[in-house]
């Protein structure tokens, strides 16, 4: 099969992991790329792919040097990647008021220059055979703000300026650019809220309900998908009907 190796950072993580269950199921084979991990995190994650074809490389996506060897790395072992989905992300939620530049420039590091240093890496593969899908996991909250989050929005809102900016770039060589805008989804990310806070966020969510992992990866699989070719620039909203736009 042609154009299979998807990487997918933050892969061990909560949608990580469930992407990577996802793509491996749709056919591809997958390199989860996360921070280094310990022996049981690793373990678990690994426990949870089963049988499906999925490795696991460390790598810090904040620091181009690093993603410089983690795609070394992959290529050199497994040949071009055709899918990235970038998902590496963080919180340090605090008011502007409060913020420390540590807490800015952390967010804009593993939110928004991930997105460049792998993008930039491996777009040259794409183009070169044809055919590419790069999914960046944005966030409700690049679309809406949020108290305490203006690193974080500002981070991701600008994932959907270089998606719809790259998209146009390489569109004509049979590479799309797409990001994904997940509302609240149930992971170690939101699972730090408040129980009555989240009882209240969970209430406002038309479907009734937090969204799970495999609602992200759904939507992750169809945009890495052969049939979404004349699909690209989009941001597609995944939250439950949370913040409706057009
Ligand atoms: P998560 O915390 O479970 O996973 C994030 C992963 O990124 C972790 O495994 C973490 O180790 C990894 N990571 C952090 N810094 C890294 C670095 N420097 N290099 C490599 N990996 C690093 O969170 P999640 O909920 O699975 O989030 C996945 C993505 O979806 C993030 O980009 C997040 O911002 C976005 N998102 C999540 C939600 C939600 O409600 N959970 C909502 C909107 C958007």
């Amino acid at each position: 099969m042609t154009h299979r190796l998807a990487l997918v950072t933050g892969g061990i993580g909560g949608i990580g992991t469930a992407a990577c269950r996802r793509l491996a199921r749709d056919g591809f084979k997958v390199i989860a790329s996360d921070l280094p991990a310990s022996e049981d995190r690793l373990r678990i994650f690994m426990d949870e792919m089963n049988w499906l074809d999925v490795g696991f490389e460390p790598a810090d996506v904040s620091n181009m040097d690093s993603c410089v060897g983690l795609v070394e790395r992959i290529q050199s072992k497994h040949g071009t990647i055709s899918v990235l989905v970038n998902g590496a992300g963080i919180t340090r939620d605090v008011s502007l008021r409060k913020m420390s530049l540590d807490q800015w420039q952390q967010v804009m590091q593993v939110n928004l220059d991930s997105v460049f240093n792998l993008s930039r890496l491996v777009v040259e593969g794409m183009c070169a055979q044809g055919h590419g899908r790069i999914v960046n996991l944005s966030s409700i909250i690049g679309q809406t703000g949020a108290f305490g989050q203006s690193n974080y929005a500002a981070a991701k809102a600008g994932m959907h300026g270089f998606t719809m900016a790259l998209a146009r770039e390489v569109a004509a060589k049979g590479v799309t650019v797409n990001s994904i805008s997940p509302g609240y989804i149930d992971t170690a990310m939101t699972a730090a809220i408040p129980a009555e806070l989240r009882t209240q966020m969970v209430s406002s969510i038309p479907v009734g309900r937090i969204g799970l992992p495999e609602d992200v990866a759904n939507a992750i699989s169809f945009l890495c998908s052969e049939q979404c070719g004349y699909l690209t620039g989009i941001n597609l909203p995944v939250n439950g009907g949370l913040f409706m736009s057009f």
